[in-house]
Parts: structure tokens; C-alpha cells; sequence
């Protein structure tokens, strides 16, 4: 097909793997957002939990975030899995032609193009594309969910029912409440 003096192939169509990697501690409605936007573009999408065993940071265990993305997504097309190291030597592993991530504000964007950038240099058929967020879910974090929850208030606009529980519970537990 020609369009504009274009050719536009009908053969382009092959399997596309994205990765949508963050901390996801704990998963929030702005990042399931951009997973189910990234699994209607993609062939496939692995919803990867990305850590650093050497740093012990975080309030959920790596176990518990990945329970909790499970527990939300039921797409016959994501997956989701955990990775200790450099994204790009996963996304190699795994024959990933993009990375996609949210952006919520432009404070988010000079880290965010930053890692892309060097991403980039270090795995040239990896691309990172940027997916603006939902103006619904601008204002979600996995840390205002974890401080409104310490505080006691109410996360079920920030978080889906079937995790919403656990977060409490595990929170709680923290402050030292039973
Ligand atoms: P955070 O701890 O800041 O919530 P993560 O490291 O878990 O973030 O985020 C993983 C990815 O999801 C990042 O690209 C981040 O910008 C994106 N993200 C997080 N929250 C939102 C949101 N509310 N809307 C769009 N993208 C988001």
C-alpha cells in the first residue's frame, strides 16, 4: 500500500515484547493503567518488579509485590515477573523491543529520559517509549498510597479491592498495630 509516497507494508506484523518495569510498592491503578494500555499495543508484556537485593528498601517484599500485580491483572497477553540487575540484560533475555513507561508529570520526565538515554546506549534494539499517564491517576504513587494508608486513610481510590486488605494489614503490622 502507498500513502503519500509512503510504503506502508502489510508485513510488519511480528511478535512485539514490551516491558513495563517499576518498585511497584505496592501496584496502584496509575500503573495498571499503563499495563493494560501497554497489553492492547503489544504482542505481549511482562510486568517486570525490578529490585536491588543488595539495597533492602521497600515496604512489601518482592514476593508480595508480584502477588498483588498477579491478583489484578487476568490479560491472557501480560505476564509478570521479577528481575535483580540491569533492565536492559533482561530485556535482552528476553528478546524485548520496548520498555514502556508512565509519565506523570514533567518531574518524572529527567530521571525517566535519563535512564533512557543510557538504556539505550547499552542496548541499542531496546527502545523506551513513554506513555502519558491517565489525567485521572496524575496525582497516584505507590508512596502517597503507603503514607495515606499509615496514616490511616482511605487508599480504595488508589488501589484495587482485591489488594486493598493486604496493603492495610501489612502496613499496620509495620506501625506496630495488630
Ligand atoms: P512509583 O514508586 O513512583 O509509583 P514505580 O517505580 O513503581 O513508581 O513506577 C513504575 C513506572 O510506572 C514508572 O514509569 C512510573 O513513572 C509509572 N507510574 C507510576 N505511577 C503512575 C501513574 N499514576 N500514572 C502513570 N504512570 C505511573
Amino acid at each position: 500500500m502507498t500513502v503519500s509516497g509512503l510504503t506502508v507494508k502489510n508485513n510488519m506484523k511480528k511478535q512485539h515484547l514490551a516491558i513495563c518495569p517499576g518498585s511497584f510498592d505496592p501496584v496502584t491503578y496509575g500503573h495498571l493503567d499503563i499495563i493494560n494500555r501497554t497489553a492492547g499495543l503489544f504482542d505481549k508484556v511482562i510486568v517486570l518488579v525490578s529490585f536491588n537485593a543488595l539495597k533492602n528498601g521497600g515496604t512489601f517484599t518482592i514476593d508480595e509485590r508480584v502477588d498483588f500485580i498477579r491478583r489484578c491483572i487476568s490479560l491472557p497477553n501480560v505476564e509478570v515477573d521479577r528481575h535483580d540487575g540491569l533492565l536492559v540484560d533482561y530485556a535482552r533475555a528476553v528478546g524485548a523491543s520496548a520498555i514502556v513507561k508512565g509519565l506523570r508529570a514533567v518531574s518524572d520526565y529527567e530521571d525517566e529520559f535519563q535512564q533512557a538515554l543510557i538504556n539505550k546506549q547499552l542496548a541499542p534494539e531496546v527502545d523506551t517509549i513513554f506513555m502519558a499517564t491517565n489525567s485521572e491517576y496524575m496525582y497516584l504513587s505507590s508512596s502517597a498510597v503507603r503514607q495515606v494508608c499509615f496514616f490511616g486513610g482511605d487508599i480504595s481510590a488508589f488501589v484495587p479491592p482485591q489488594i486493598e486488605a493486604d496493603i492495610i494489614a501489612k502496613i499496620k503490622h509495620q506501625k506496630g498495630e495488630r
